[in-house]
């Protein structure tokens, strides 16, 4: 876990002990320096962090005769002429330390959040248009009534708890640092009652719940939604989890979307492209029309405002694209084919070498 060393530093002076201190004495100092200074019990203090690097640095060349030796001989722990190597690696001291357990007050077991719950709520393109209240339907637990969580026959006489055998904390004989655990059948407590017998000590008893969720008008696929307080239900007094639901939009038969705005797509004749027209388009309400002005190009795009998705937390709405795409007419009879050469005659080249010269 340690691959720098800095043979400028004072290895004695930073772990505040004498030259000829003991190898019983630099384990003293260090566990102390490093319950102190360790990086879990002083979150985001740049500070502790760096003392503890140099507080394991030093316990790491003292505590090693050889390290040590070439330390007080030649200055520097991997001998006369050493290249240093550096970089520091937090991991493993998990094992080491056990600091994420925090011993409880005596008599007060160590509460635990209750697990949230995900689930994919599937709804329709209509729905997520309107915002619609859903009932959903979630298997959860809820807190014991009976023993109130705490997983005991109320009023029953306590004895020692068989798992930590009443000490309330597990023991786990790593290195010097001895490591203990919150006893996970008594809670840290060391003493317990006969389990209650209707949640069999667990002090949280399944559910059938209902959740009836509102989601709001304009919902985009892939939202997240959290319901506060309806995940699985805390354990020793620990607070529930959340729910969270995972929302996927339906794709609609009539218009894309994308973010707060549709598009859809619509033919027009040849001629309507020409000489303009009125076409009718479908909005997510009903429908509306639109003025195709004269000379529309396929595929150029004719926006109506306001008639999109609605945009969450606003009262405002996205907008409705509509593509046109001209349709060229497959002319069968001579009589349209004339036309048609006659206005080629009159107009298309024209047309045409403006549209090539564009850039
Ligand atoms: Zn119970
Ligand atoms: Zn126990």
């Amino acid at each position: 876990m340690l691959i720098c060393f800095m043979p400028s530093a004072d290895y004695y002076k930073t772990l505040g002990i004498p030259k000829n201190a003991s190898e019983d004495d630099i384990k003293k100092a260090y566990r102390k320096m490093a319950r102190k200074y360790h990086p879990d019990l002083n979150p985001g203090n740049k500070e502790a962090e760096s003392k503890f690097k140099e507080i394991t640095e030093a316990h790491e060349v003292l505590s090693d005769q050889v390290k040590r030796r070439n330390y007080d001989t030649f200055g520097d722990p991997n001998g006369p002429g050493a290249q240093s190597q550096c970089g520091f690696d937090f991991s493993g001291f998990g094992d080491f330390f056990n600091f994420d357990q925090r011993p409880s007050r005596k008599g007060h077991p160590t509460p635990k959040r209750g697990e949230d719950i995900q689930r994919t709520v599937h709804i329709s393109f209509r729905d997520a248009f309107q915002g619609v209240k859903l009932p959903i339907q979630v298997h959860r637990t809820e807190t014991c009534k009976i023993c109130q969580g705490i997983g005991e026959t109320p009023g029953a006489e306590k004895q020692n708890c068989p798992t930590c055998n009443g000490t309330g904390y597990l023991h786990n004989g790593l290195s010097f640092f001895k490591s203990r655990q919150v006893c996970p059948n008594c809670g840290g407590i060391g003493r317990k009652a006969p389990p209650c017998s209707e949640c069999q000590g667990r002090g949280r008893n399944p559910i059938h719940d209902t959740v009836t969720i509102a989601i709001p008008a304009g919902i985009e696929d892939n939202a997240k939604l959290r319901v506060a307080s309806k995940g699985e239900a805390g354990q020793r007094g620990g607070g529930p989890g959340d729910l969270f639901l995972f929302i996927r939009v339906d794709k609609d038969a009539v218009f894309e979307r994308k973010g707060s705005n549709l598009y859809i797509k619509r033919p027009i004749s040849f001629s309507e492209a020409a000489l303009g027209a009125k076409l009718e388009v479908p909005t997510p309400e009903s429908q509306t029309t639109i003025r195709i002005p004269p000379g529309t190009q396929s595929s150029s795009k004719l926006r109506i405002k306001n008639q999109g998705m609605p945009i969450p937390k606003s009262n405002q709405r996205g907008d409705l694209f509509v593509e046109i795409q001209v349709v060229t007419p497959n002319i069968q009879d001579e009589r349209s084919k004339e036309l048609l050469r006659e206005l080629a005659e009159i107009n298309d080249h024209d047309l045409i070498s403006n549209e090539r010269r564009k850039p």
